[in-house]
């Protein structure tokens, strides 16, 4: 009978995972029930998400079972069909997981142009990491010509994609990879403008450099030592799409620096303002505001002391938390 051969989460890790919590499972290759097909798998997807699936802590997806294969990206051939929706040697994208079988009702298959080779371009260019690139940049970067955009992880799935976006969009683009020779391919060959090893030392001052107008849009790929290092560097109205924390994923304590894991994983808008700029957008606000205070909708507390000579001691108990309301001196 032939086998299928499994790669199943043996154990879940606490920090950096390692070999042992793996192994490798084999089990009867799955006969597909009437519309069902068999899936003969020919490529999987490994994708730094994968981590955050072996632990089973608060996250946006359920956790990988153990005992069970760890799931993931595939492009598979069908290797036989009871559903008419697919002829045996159709080849389609899928989420089999870690094993050469699978059986699948056809919810989530999706055929693949085979005009398009390689075919496991699915996995990367033309699949989930494509799309990450290609989505997080146009909605959440809102790229615009001129303007300049970092993004570390520069040669890999997402991050080579997310560059040269942003060249085909006018934007300068500025790699951050890891080692000489995946800097050279960032430049040479996907056509980033510079690229910059973030191993070496004084990493702010080289993105400084790489960037003489400062960054418009920092595309968040890795957190750690380089988000530290490149947060100062960003202009007036930035935009940065929290898109992956790969240098915190084997944490297991927090890195320091804002919480951009739980801003990733619910998804939250953090904006700054000034009152200033956003004043004139809201010229209703205060006929609004006076018109609830009428009619008791809205309340106000004022703290009001008396006397100009009592300002400097009540500004500094404002620092500590001593007034209560709006603290205001009433000078006559
Ligand atoms: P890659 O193909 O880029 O592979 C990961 C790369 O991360 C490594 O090659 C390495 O590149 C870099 N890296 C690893 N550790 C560190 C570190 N400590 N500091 C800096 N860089 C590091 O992966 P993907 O393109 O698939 O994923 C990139 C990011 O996007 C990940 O964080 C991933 O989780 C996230 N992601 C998020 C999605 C979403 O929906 N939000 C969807 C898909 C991906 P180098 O050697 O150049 O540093």
């Amino acid at each position: 009978m032939p086998t299928n051969r499994q790669i199943l989460l043996k154990s879940r890790p606490t920090g950096v995972p390692s070999a042992a919590n793996f192994e490798l499972g084999e089990s009867p290759v799955p006969e597909p029930a009437e519309g069902e097909v068999l899936l003969r798998n020919l490529y999987l997807s490994l994708d730094p998400y994968m981590r955050g699936r072996m632990s089973d802590g608060p996250s946006y997806a359920a956790p990988a079972e153990v005992g069970k294969p760890m799931v993931g990206g595939t492009v598979s051939e069908i290797a036989a069909s009871r559903n008419p929706n697919f002829a045996k040697g159709d080849i389609v994208s899928s989420y089999a997981g870690w094993q050469e079988y699978a059986v699948s009702n056809g919810a989530g298959l999706a055929k693949l142009d085979a005009a398009v080779k390689p075919v496991s371009l699915a996995l990367g260019l033309l699949g989930m990491p494509g799309m990450t690139a290609y989505a997080g940049l146009m909605e959440i970067g809102q790229p615009k010509p001129g303007e300049t955009l970092v993004v570390a992880a520069a040669s890999g799935a997402v991050g080579a994609v997310v560059g040269q976006l942003a060249k085909l969009k006018g934007l300068r683009a500025v790699g951050i990879a890891g080692g000489p020779e995946k800097c050279k391919f960032v430049v040479e060959e996907l056509g980033f403008d510079a690229c910059v090893d973030h191993r070496g030392e004084n990493l702010r001052e080289r993105i400084a450099a790489a960037c003489p107008k400062g960054i418009d849009i920092y595309f968040e790929n890795v957190g750690g030592a380089v988000q530290r290092a490149l947060w100062p560097l960003l202009n007036n109205f930035a935009r940065v799409p929290v898109c992956g924390l790969i240098a915190d994923y084997n944490n297991t304590t927090p890195s320091p620096g804002p919480d951009l894991r739980t801003i990733l994983v619910k998804r939250i808008t953090v904006r700054g303002f000034i009152v200033t700029e956003l004043w004139p957008k809201y010229p209703h606000a205060f006929a609004e505001l006076a018109q609830w205070y009428k009619e008791g909708k809205i309340k106000y507390r004022i703290d009001e002391v008396q006397g100009l000579e009592k300002a400097p001691e009540a500004f500094l108990g404002l620092l500590q938390g001593k007034n209560f309301g709006k603290l205001v001196v009433k000078l006559a």
